[in-house]
């Protein structure tokens, strides 16, 4: 059997879209677990739409999510990606090929030929196919037209490729996701494989590098089966081997229209920047088309490497519930080795001064916020209080937790106390907190978590938060002294 190449084929008109980040996942996946390789190849022949930070974005992106490619051109021991406007040259000699064997044609119409000929089929309600008009030109017909200045285009003759390989128009497949396709290729009007600037377009350069990398799977969205025929076309033209083709149903937003910016973050880069974990971004795609055979979803990606099959993939649309998403990554916040959750919360603490703390003293602190936090975005607010000198209250809790005469009381004695603390030690603090409530408690029937509210409030402004003693460790004994003396009247 040949070996198993798949590809990833980013167009860089923009960031990395989780849809494409879902179609690599899946290529990933599939070269993983057949023992195959898996290619990068940067689709970028469209140069207006193109621009190198969107290239250096998707480069990132999929790094970052863990989808290293295999092979590329070394870039100083590093695979770089194949990039299509670096092998402009590989493809005129395809092109010629075809020419040759009576597969394509020149075309010398010019952009306002054709749109008249658009508005003609527009005006008889009639589906656009090209006329054909310069597919039997003669040489000196050919001659006069490139006299004016004329440059053409080369057309792919899509009804002479079929007749040469297929007995009807109706051209089939075997999709490995969505079982038999087909379509009556005489609704494809022959399409340009190479502008007149002598850039090759999408389907043609596509099958030339597929080809060439011997590709042997194309694993892609399903918005590419009417390419795909063509493509079928052309690899017979060229007398290649057609790859198997696999077609993902697409990724929806809960409203069921097609996902974009309105709904939420639609790119990888976005998703990280917002507070997501590019682990529980990359489990949470696998699970749209896919389902893991135990049905546990929380998994990394070798454990889905070895349990995904192409042909077990949904072949309908998949819709992107963020709440799930946010509940995922939830999970893995909590179970995140500290020391790495710390490292990737850092950069959503930037209004404070983190050198306040000890890199040990901020992992307590990250360790007591990160339940029930399901974005890093949100820690910036739960963290608050173990920051700067002062306190900001919530004027409510005050009235009611600090300024009252009994939390005056409590106060004034947990100041008292203060001296007699072992603040480097949070077990023994919390037995200390701990007598602290029982001793109010005996003696004057206030409930321990009232008296704990209390505290809690004037030290943090807020009746909720962090494990008491963390705070207490964190704060350390000259900033709860003065947050407890600024709090008594
Ligand atoms: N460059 C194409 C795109 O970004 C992908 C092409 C393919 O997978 O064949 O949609």
């Amino acid at each position: 059997m040949d070996e198993i190449r798949v590809r990833i084929a980013p167009s860089p008109s923009g960031n990395l879209h989780i849809g494409t980040a879902r179609t690599a996942l899946f290529n990933y996946l599939f070269a993983k677990k057949n023992g195959g390789k898996y290619v990068l190849r940067i689709e970028d022949t469209d140069a207006e739409r193109t621009s190198q930070a969107y290239i250096d974005n998707i480069f990132d992106s999929l790094k970052a999510l863990g989808l290293n490619w295999d092979e590329g051109p070394d870039v100083g021991g590093a695979y770089g990606p194949y990039t299509q406007s670096e092998r402009f040259d590989i493809y005129p000699k395809y092109v010629q090929e075809l020419l040759d064997k009576g597969f394509a044609y020149e075309c010398f119409c010019t952009p306002e030929e054709l749109e008249a000929e658009k508005e003609e089929a527009t005006k008889n309600k009639q589906a656009y196919v090209y006329s054909k008009k310069c597919e039997n030109l003669t040489e000196e017909q050919k001659a006069k037209l490139r006299a004016e200045g004329r440059k053409p285009a080369i057309r792919f003759s899509v009804d002479k490729a079929r007749k040469a390989f297929h007995d009807s128009p109706i051209v089939h497949f075997e999709d490995l996701v969505k079982g038999d396709l087909h379509q009556d290729t005489s609704l494809i009007g022959d399409f340009v494989i190479m502008k007149s600037n002598g850039s090759p377009t999408y389907n043609f350069a596509v099958v030339i590098d597929d080809m060439l990398m011997k590709i042997s799977h194309i694993i892609r969205g399903e918005d590419h089966i009417s390419n795909t025929f063509k493509q079928i076309l052309i690899y017979e033209a060229l007398g290649a081997k057609v790859p198997k083709f696999g077609h993902l149903g697409m990724i929806l937003a809960p409203d069921r229209s097609k996902l974009s910016k309105r709904h939420g973050a639609t790119a990888v880069s976005e998703f990280v920047e917002k507070g997501y974990l590019t682990e529980a971004l990359l489990n949470f795609v696998a699970l749209l088309g896919w389902a893991p055979s135990d049905g546990v979803e929380i998994k990394t990606l070798d454990e889905i490497a070895q349990d995904f099959r192409i042909n077990e993939v949904s072949s309908s649309n998949s819709i992107f519930e963020y709440d799930k998403l946010n509940w995922m990554n939830g999970q893995y916040i909590k179970k995140m080795d500290i020391k790495e959750l710390t490292q990737k919360a850092k950069p959503f603490l930037s209004q404070y001064d983190l050198t306040e703390l000890s890199e040990e003293k901020l992992e307590k602190v990250i360790a007591a916020t990160r339940e029930p936090i399901t974005i890093l975005s949100d820690l910036a607010h739960d963290v608050a209080y173990f920051f700067g000198k002062d306190v900001v209250y919530d004027e409510e809790v005050k009235e009611k937790y600090v300024d009252t005469p009994q939390s005056q009381d409590i106060l004034k004695y947990f100041d008292s106390q203060l001296d007699s603390y072992n603040f480097d030690d949070e077990e023994k603090l919390h037995e200390q907190l701990a007598d602290f409530r029982t001793y109010f408690k005996e003696k004057f029937g206030i409930k321990p978590k009232e008296t704990m509210w209390t505290v809690r409030a004037a030290l943090t402004g807020r009746t909720r938060g962090a494990d008491m003693g963390v705070i207490l460790e964190v704060l350390g004994k000259d900033k709860v002294k003065y947050r407890i003396e600024k709090a008594i009247k």
